[in-house]
């Protein structure tokens, strides 16, 4: 029997009573700002100022750290192999880690971004499951995490990090902060912010008292709505130009951006097709047929520029 994956964890417990909170980031390998995040909250968190526990996992998927990717070695993606199996590849095993993580939590925060090849609206979000007390405190932890944006869908996506959450009953959200490959400074202090701010909340340290902005929420609980990879696919091989700026507000039949053949130059206009605001933009360059070009929260205003 071979010994099981186990994940680095920090853990920080205080001597009195309180929620076990878990904190991940790292799930992909090319997103960064949640990793920074955690390694200042490893750095300032003290057990004496803490009623609980939190755990902190800077990089749950090590293999695809290692290689600046979405996926570790054995290609298969973390968002879409949990809960894994012990005796699984490497990605299975490390989902079955994350999975008996989570099944131990009280409250979870999963930290992403839009990896290299996509920038993505600062948001915090999460599914809308059937239990009315976990939802409650899964709006109460977005709503707090104080992000321009609040987006709830549906729950019945399988695979992820918040499907094992919502099969554990234990209250979940996910952060999206922008991407491109980078490790934006005002996103690694959101993400730090928003972490405490949710402790806050629900008593793990004492009031945290920064001002934030109200977020815009939104809930869309048709199937399929909340997943990201699945959206604008490009009809062709390319070079993609994006035309407007996340967080702005397109109509109907109005230019997402430009698709042009590589070779020959021909160009192809991605139009909108529905109205609403843009959440997600590729924004490395060069695609294949079917990579995902845009997300398009439906019916969405004109978010604040981020
Ligand atoms: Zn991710």
């Amino acid at each position: 029997m071979p010994t099981a994956y186990e994940l680095k964890t920090h853990r920080i417990c205080g001597a009195a009573e309180g929620p076990h909170l878990l904190i991940t980031a790292g799930v992909h390998g090319d997103e960064f700002e949640g990793v920074a995040a955690i390694h200042r909250l490893m750095n300032c968190l003290d057990a004496a100022d803490i009623s609980g526990c939190v755990t902190l996992v800077p990089v749950v998927n090590e293999s695809a750290y290692d290689l600046r990717g979405r996926c570790g070695k054995d290609g298969l993606d973390l968002a879409r192999t949990c809960p894994g199996r012990a005796d699984g590849s490497r990605t299975e095993q490390v989902a079955h880690a994350l999975a008996e993580l989570i099944q131990s939590a009280d409250l979870y925060i999963d930290l992403h971004a839009g990896g290299v090849v996509m920038d993505v609206y600062p948001l915090a979000g999460y599914g809308l499951v059937q239990s009315a007390d976990v939802l409650a405190k899964q709006r109460r932890m977005a709503e707090v995490f104080g992000l321009p944006l609040v987006w709830g869908t549906t729950s019945d996506l399988d695979g992820r990090s918040m499907s094992v959450a919502r099969d554990a009953e234990v209250p979940a959200i996910y952060i999206e902060y922008r991407g491109g490959g980078r490790c934006d400074p005002r996103g690694v202090d959101a993400l730090f912010d928003g972490c405490r701010r949710v402790m806050a909340e629900f008593q793990i340290i004492d009031k945290f008292e920064q001002q934030r902005s109200r977020s815009a929420v939104y809930e869309d609980a048709r199937p399929d709505s909340g997943h990201m990879q699945n959206c604008y696919p490009a009809p062709r091989e390319g070079l993609f130009e994006p035309s407007v700026r996340l967080g702005q507000r397109v109509e109907a039949g109005e230019s997402i951006g430009c698709l042009s053949d590589s070779y020959s130059g021909k160009r192809q206009m991605i139009a909108a097709t529905e109205p609403g605001a843009v959440i997600v933009l590729r924004t490395y360059p060069r695609v294949d047929q079917g990579d995902s070009l845009a997300v398009v929260l439906e019916d969405a205003e004109e978010l604040p520029s981020c």
